[in-house]
């Protein structure tokens, strides 16, 4: 008989019921280390304080109000992300695709409005991840994840990432704007070489069009930046934000210049939960973590630390670790095994990393994660390779 919950997760048979900074625990007291943050997505680690203390307070005054009138946490928010931002105006919604969808809405709208309702096109790039939406997942373009629910939408295409050729053939009158990751995350954490970057932005200021950052996993401190772009001299238009933007409650926005913002005028976009008081109160608390002087530079100390604990995995266990990846706390293994394998090894020695695409094993912990902590996930990754070469070794 079917399970009660649709069967579209692959779960392993584990159930947290605590969690402690960068540990979770079973009901029967097991310690897991989380390298994945529940998909880089719980950014401030478990039962932070200063974010459990924010919620339960929060929760106590007005949970929910709606869009019909101000609120408060809402536009201190995003008078927050304005400031440490390109961007000029926030729309809050619920989850990434959201974010996503609202994107592609904003640029589209934005070319109608100047004039240019023929500019339908977004340009995206080979080995997104955009989201599961039937938009987003469009975007995405991953036909594994497109099988059986075709149509697509109209008006997406994909080239690969550093072909400057097709760039500048997949350009035509009906181009509105580009949508990237800058590092893509869901197909293993590829860092998009910057003067790629800025070869879109000079095509979108040539010819007036928008560049859409997809900085769901990316963004928030992920990288030891407040956002990945911070690490170019590039800016995008509008960029989508969502995983660890509220450590955990679940949260997106996308950020626009008002060129864009502008043309989102009263009724034509919206989301009844997006952006309510206690979804922005946590954001705010997770920006105050984030914000704390030094807190970026202890991601990227920590992150430099990781990465290279990682590296000497690669010169110890060259027949199963290949190669690390990424930048800050947003780091990958490529490795030479199905990542499936390397994760269910690692989740062995109660170590939680997620797989992505082309064979790499995602290490996304806690942004609070310590220097001792990333070396005791380390030593786990030794012990799982150490398992996979024996097994290796014992099988014909
Ligand atoms: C996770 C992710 C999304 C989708 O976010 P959801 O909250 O699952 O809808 C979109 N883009 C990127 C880069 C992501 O990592």
């Amino acid at each position: 008989m079917i399970s009660v919950l649709m069967p579209t997760y692959n779960r392993a048979d584990l159930a947290f019921t605590q969690g402690q900074g960068a540990w979770l625990i079973t009901e029967d007291g097991r310690r897991f280390l989380d390298f994945g943050a529940g998909i880089a997505t719980s950014s401030i680690g478990h039962n932070h304080p200063h974010l459990a203390k924010t919620i339960a307070e929060q929760a106590k005054l007005v949970l929910h109000t709606s869009n019909l009138y101000r609120i408060p946490q809402a536009e201190r928010l995003a008078e927050r992300l304005v400031e440490i931002s390109f961007a000029d105006s926030v729309f809050f919604c619920n989850s990434g695709a959201e974010a996503n969808e609202g994107l592609i809405k904003g640029i589209r709208r934005a070319q109608f409005k100047n004039g240019h309702p023929e500019r339908t096109d977004i340009i995206c790039f080979e080995n997104a991840f955009h989201g599961r939406t039937l938009a987003t997942l469009t975007a995405t373009g991953n036909p594994k994840y497109l099988e059986g629910f075709e149509p697509r939408l109209p008006g997406i295409k994909h080239i690969p990432v550093g072909d400057l050729e097709a760039l500048h053939n997949a350009v035509d009158e009906h181009t509105a704007g580009f949508l990237i990751e800058p590092i893509q995350g869901e197909s293993g954490i590829n860092v998009i070489p910057t003067d790629f970057l800025r070869e879109l932005r000079k095509i979108c200021d040539d010819k007036n069009l928008y560049l859409g950052f997809d900085e769901i996993q990316c963004g928030m401190g992920r990288t030891g930046k407040m956002f990945a772009y911070q690490w170019t001299d590039i800016e995008p238009d509008i960029m989508s934000l969502a995983k660890g933007i509220a450590g955990g409650v679940p949260m997106g926005a996308f950020l626009a210049k008002e060129s864009i913002a502008k043309h989102l005028t009263a009724g034509t976009h919206g989301s009844t939960f997006g952006g309510n008081p206690l979804a922005c109160a946590a954001g705010n608390a997770v920006l105050d973590i984030l914000l704390a002087p030094g807190f970026l530079d202890h991601i990227a100390k920590t992150g430099n630390y990781l990465k290279n604990a990682l590296q000497k995995l690669i010169e110890q266990y060259p027949s199963i670790y290949e190669e690390v990846k990424g930048k800050g706390l947003m780091l990958g293994i490529k490795g030479k095994l199905a990542p499936v394998e390397v994760q269910n090894a690692a989740l062995h020695q109660n170590l939680l990393t997620v797989a992505a695409g082309n064979n790499v094993v995602r290490i996304v912990p806690p942004l609070i994660v310590s220097e001792e902590e990333c070396q005791e996930g380390a030593n786990r990754l030794a012990k799982a390779a150490q398992q996979l070469q024996n097994s290796m070794e014992q099988s014909p």
